[in-house]
């Protein structure tokens, strides 16, 4: 222990100091000391390290060190106001002939505040997220050669292990369960059987019940609950109560003002220090403007990884990319490659490990995966069989690579879960994947905003539109494709004669879209209205509710759309424009659908296949205003296709748009005036357009 003589609060490292500077008393503090150690004197003796001027918190001498056996490990603090203690606390350590074990640099640890011993099994548990860094738990489960628990701290206000987390005599715990990750408290559920574990209420937590020094029977602490005391005492324990409120402005109690010197040694040999793993990424592109680093720092702590970025060169001009290593590390394997695969996913390239192939697994059900299997992203992916990279064929998102071994040659190509059949050799892991294209984020440039406070904005969508109009007429004159996704509000905003223009300009050459935009198309085409209002007047017509029912009806009484079309049914819009001018359409089905439609497919598993087919090839993507079939094509879409997104939400464009690559843009306007700008801008030439 170290008494308090220079206590006080003078700098904030922690939220309880903030606010409390100058406010702790010296008197109040000795006192409350000085009862701490009466409580202890009785139970162990105390071993004092003597106070230093400018070193207030030299009292919580758990965070000196971790002490096991003779050795100890020696803290590194993370904050600059701390890191004069670690000196004395190595002159003490030295003088008392303990065998002192440094940290490596660059690693931080904040001693036994962080690292608590079980009392029962050979375990350390150890906290990491806010002052000891994840590294530290491996280099001291090698050090020591202890099996270590690491779990990460999500609230601030219990930022060491020792606030949240009490292992106890005889093997039972107390602890506070959201001061932990989900991974953490699994692994607290895991390990230790539910009648040895109280979860304590946040009352106890912030009462620091979980801060208490375990003298055997006696558990000294500044305060607990009843409920609390009484699961403890059915444990065995008793409590000693003994406040202390001042060292709490600081953000410690009982336990943090004491280290235990009696830790014994782990037994030689007794456990193999294992499990963590570590892996570098590499970025490059615009990864400080767009925020990609930020991003990916926080993909992987949020995931309970720990990074050290190797190299950053950043791009000095706007128009530079930036480059960056970081080494990504996670208390295992298995917790380790989720992270990897979110960085994937970001545009992270994997660096080689000295060539290890890629793991491949057998489907043992036929549309079931095995476990740990890899799946897919946009970019064009390479796959290490043997010693060759092999590039995965039928690339998409969200899909399985399945490898196949002939004797000539080895081959990839991306799969849909269900579609996988018994036998064939699936992907597992990251190991040996390579995301062969350098991903663009999204540049500033590239995404056009509608916002109606700015008035230079609908200045914006206009030359977003123009440039679009320009590349659709680049596609057209090179006989490319163009595929369009849309929504019924495309018709319920006054789209339908500017969709009917495309179609028959050739600017179309596949349409993908759910029961609604048909019907909706439909009932406008049949009765002048859409959803019952009167597209014209822009007013409720009387009964009109049932139109688009009406619509449904008599398709399906002419058995399908086309059928309409040849029997002068339906005379005009925008799905007769498709028949006439025989572009390919695909309806998919929903749970809301009304009908439906003779020709919308309601077999999901057909409806997507359809629109695979349908998108297949496309040079550009229109989507607009469907957020659910956006997506279903989106996600069928490898990167390299330009698509263009309208919706008036700007968080549905951004995100529809947001596929890391260039080729996207995000407009965010209502549609109808959309198609009309656009149809004007093609046809600059010809800037009449005919009703639907
Ligand atoms: P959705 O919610 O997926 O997408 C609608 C999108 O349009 C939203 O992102 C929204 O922000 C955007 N939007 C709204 N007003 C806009 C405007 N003025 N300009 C630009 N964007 C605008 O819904 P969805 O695609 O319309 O429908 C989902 C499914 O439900 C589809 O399969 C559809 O066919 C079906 N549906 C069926 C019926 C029917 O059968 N009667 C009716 C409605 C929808």
């Amino acid at each position: 222990m170290c008494p308090p003589d220079f206590f006080g609060v003078y700098y904030v490292i922690n939220p309880w100091m903030a606010g409390n500077e100058g406010r702790a008393r010296a008197e109040q503090a000795a006192a409350q000391w000085r009862a701490l150690r009466d409580q202890l004197d009785s139970r162990a003796t105390a071993e004092i390290l003597p106070p230093a001027e400018n070193l207030p918190d030299l009292v919580f001498t758990a965070n000196a060190g971790l002490v096991v056996g003779r050795k100890v490990i020696l803290s590194r603090f993370r904050f600059a106001q701390r890191r004069d203690e670690e000196q004395l606390d190595r002159a003490w350590f030295v003088g008392h002939r303990y065998e002192v074990i440094e940290l490596p640099p660059g690693i931080f640890f904040e001693g036994a505040g962080d690292a608590l011993l079980d009392r029962a099994t050979e375990r350390l548990w150890m906290g990491y997220g806010f002052r000891t860094t994840l590294e530290a738990a491996e280099f001291i489960s090698h050090e020591l050669n202890i099996k270590v628990i690491p779990l990460r701290l999500v609230d601030e206000r219990f930022y060491h292990l020792d606030t949240c987390f009490a292992p106890l005599s005889g093997g039972y715990f107390i602890y506070f369960p959201n001061a932990f990750d989900e991974r953490a408290l699994r692994a607290i559920e895991e390990l230790i059987p539910q009648e040895r574990r109280f979860a304590v209420s946040e009352r106890d937590a912030l009462d620091f019940a979980c801060n208490c020094v375990d003298t055997g029977r006696v558990l000294i602490l500044n305060n607990c609950s009843v409920d609390l005391e009484r699961q403890l005492n059915a444990w065995g324990f008793e409590v000693a109560r003994t406040p202390l409120g001042e060292f709490m402005l600081a953000g410690g109690a009982a336990k943090c003002l004491c280290l235990r010197l009696d830790e014994p040694a782990p037994k030689e040999k007794a456990h193999a220090a294992d499990g963590f793993a570590r892996r570098v990424v590499a970025l490059e592109g615009h990864l400080l403007d767009t925020g990609l680093l930020a991003r990916t720092m926080d993909r992987i702590t949020e995931n309970g990884g720990a990074f050290e970025t190797l190299e950053l060169r950043a791009g000095l001009r706007r128009e530079d990319k930036s480059f960056a290593r970081i080494a990504v590390s996670a208390p295992s394997q298995a917790a380790l490659e989720p992270i990897l695969a979110e960085l994937i996913d970001l545009g992270g390239r994997l660096e080689e490990t000295g060539g290890n192939p890629a793991a491949l697994a057998p489907v043992e059900q036929e549309g079931v995966a095995p476990e740990e299997f890899y799946s897919t992203t946009i970019y064009p992916t390479d796959v290490l069989v043997g010693s060759e990279w092999i590039r995965a064929a039928n690339q998409r998102m969200d899909g399985v690579i399945v490898v196949e071994n002939s004797a000539e040659a080895a081959s990839a190509r991306v799969v849909l879960m269900r579609d996988l059949e018994r036998g064939q050799k699936v992907v597992v892991g990251v190991e040996g994947i390579r995301i062969a294209a350098k991903t663009e984020p999204l540049s500033q440039d590239g995404e056009f905003k509608f916002m109606s406070s700015e008035i230079s904005s609908e200045r914006r969508v206009e030359t977003a539109v123009e440039t679009i109009a320009w590349e659709m007429n680049q596609i057209r004159e090179r006989g490319g494709k163009i595929v369009l996704v849309a929504g019924p509000v495309a018709v319920h905003t006054g789209g339908i004669p500017y969709l009917c223009e495309l179609a028959r300009q050739g600017y179309l050459q596949a349409v993908l879209a759910g029961n609604a935009l048909a019907v909706h198309d439909i009932e406008r085409a049949l009765y002048g209205t859409s959803l019952g209002v009167d597209l014209q007047r822009g007013i409720t017509v009387q009964g009109g509710h049932r139109n688009h029912l009406k619509a449904i009806n008599t398709i399906r009484r002419c058995g399908s759309i086309a059928e309409a079309v040849r029997s002068g049914v339906l005379k005009s819009g925008f799905m007769r424009e498709l028949i006439l001018h025989g572009i390919p359409f695909s309806l998919a089905g929903s749970i809301r659908d009304d009908g439906p439609l003779p020709e919308t497919q309601m077999d999901l598993i057909k409806a997507q296949a359809e629109y695979a087919r349908l998108a297949r090839g496309a040079d550009m993507i229109l989507m607009l205003s469907s957020m659910l079939h956006s997506i279903g094509v989106g996600n069928m879409t490898p990167s390299g296709v330009k698509i263009v997104c309208v919706d008036i939400n700007p968080a549905v464009a951004t995100k529809l748009a947001d596929r890391g690559s260039v080729e996207s843009r995000a407009v965010v306007t209502d549609v109808g005036l959309f198609l009309n700008l656009l149809v004007r801008k093609i046809g600059e030439r010809k800037s009449e357009v005919a009703a639907g």
